[in-house]
């Protein structure tokens, strides 16, 4: 039985579950789904996840519903293949991904996973995050995971839709991400739909002032999607791995104040001198786990992070754990 209360107490610790739950074969209750958001129980984005999981696996199912606070998930065979699933709102594409990815990396046969739904939300991986940084290290770790963006989707109109393209491994590669090299490269996009241009110009002008990034490097990126939106993207790129940094426009919000927000975490992130931030610190966990080793030098873990290690640590032996080696340094470790 697993608190949906724990930690953080929101989607990923459901996510988390079901995600292993298919990998090990080992069923999972989950009560108390997201006891700590302020509309708890299952979301449409979780409910698209629970329903793609049980579709994916064969798995018996209870408690999928709309608001529901309790689920019971057995899971059978996974099966790899083509699926579409469409969430209806504008629920993060890539959090539905992240459910059944890990089952699909290790599956007997490879999949096309259609999605539907938002592509660049806040307070989930945008799209491009999947593709620049999360996809090239799950490549280096085995499985081969290809992302098509086919049409972005904005909160709150959605309508986006995404396609993964996944060749699994029989068996996890280690992967280590200790270092950096000393000078990163900088680069930022800034996209724009259903806004005037300059709002984007304007932020990419603030955003690389304010950290030096060559012109050359800064784009503004007109986009089509069902409804308006605005994310200004940061990369930092070096040999072994790129990192992106994202804010959201909003109405009320100045273009100059998302870059200077986006610019705090940014420099943040150099700061500290470490290769991994903190949301790729927290989505890199799972495959490690699955790897059975692994090691990254990341900021202080969030409460995503920790509660996501809590989950883990139900279903693997692994030795697990976040050490600090530094004021701002701290060392994940997988052995
Ligand atoms: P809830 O509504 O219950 O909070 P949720 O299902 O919408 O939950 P979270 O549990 O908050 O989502 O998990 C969000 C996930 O998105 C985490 O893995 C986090 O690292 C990731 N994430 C959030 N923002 C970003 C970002 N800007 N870039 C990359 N990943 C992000």
């Amino acid at each position: 039985m697993i608190d949906g209360a724990l930690g953080e107490g929101g989607g990923q610790i459901i996510r988390t579950s079901l995600a292993l739950s298919m990998v090990t074969g080992r069923p999972v209750r989950i009560h108390r789904i997201r006891a700590k958001r302020k509309k708890p129980g299952l979301l449409r984005q979780h409910l698209t996840a629970l329903n793609a999981a049980v579709e994916i696996c064969n798995a018996e199912v209870s408690g999928n519903e709309l608001g529901s606070g309790a689920l019971t998930f057995r899971p059978g065979a996974i099966r790899g293949g083509n699926y579409t699933f469409r969430i209806g709102t504008a629920g993060s594409t890539s959090l539905v991904l992240q459910t059944l990815l890990p089952a699909l990396m290790v599956a007997d046969e490879p999949s096309e996973i259609v999605i539907e739904g938002g592509t660049h939300n806040p307070f989930s991986p945008p799209f491009t995050f999947l593709e620049k940084v999360f996809a090239p290290l799950i490549n280096r770790m085995g499985p081969a995971l290809e992302l098509k963006l086919e049409q972005h989707g904005f909160y709150p109109a959605g309508g986006g839709r995404m396609i993964a393209q996944i060749n699994p491994c029989r068996k996890m590669q280690h992967l280590n991400l200790m270092g950096r090299t000393p000078h990163p490269e900088l680069s930022a996009t800034a996209l724009c739909c259903g806004i005037p241009e300059t709002v984007g110009e304007r932020e990419l002008k603030k955003l690389g002032s304010i950290l030096d990034i060559p012109k050359e490097q800064l784009m503004a990126q007109r986009v089509k999607a069902n409804g308006a939106g605005n994310a200004l993207m940061c990369a930092v790129s070096e040999e072994n791995i790129t990192e992106l940094f994202t804010e959201y426009g909003e109405r009320g919000v100045t273009a100059e104040q998302v870059a200077i927000k986006l610019a705090r975490e940014v420099k943040e992130h150099l700061n500290a001198d470490v290769p991994v931030g903190p949301h790729l610190a927290d989505q890199l966990m799972i495959p490690m786990a699955m790897a059975g080793a692994g090691s990254f030098r990341t900021t202080a873990p969030t409460l995503h992070s920790t509660t996501n290690l809590e989950i883990i640590n139900r279903f693997y032996d692994h030795n697990m754990l976040f050490e600090q080696e530094s004021e701002l340094v701290w060392r994940f470790e997988v052995r």
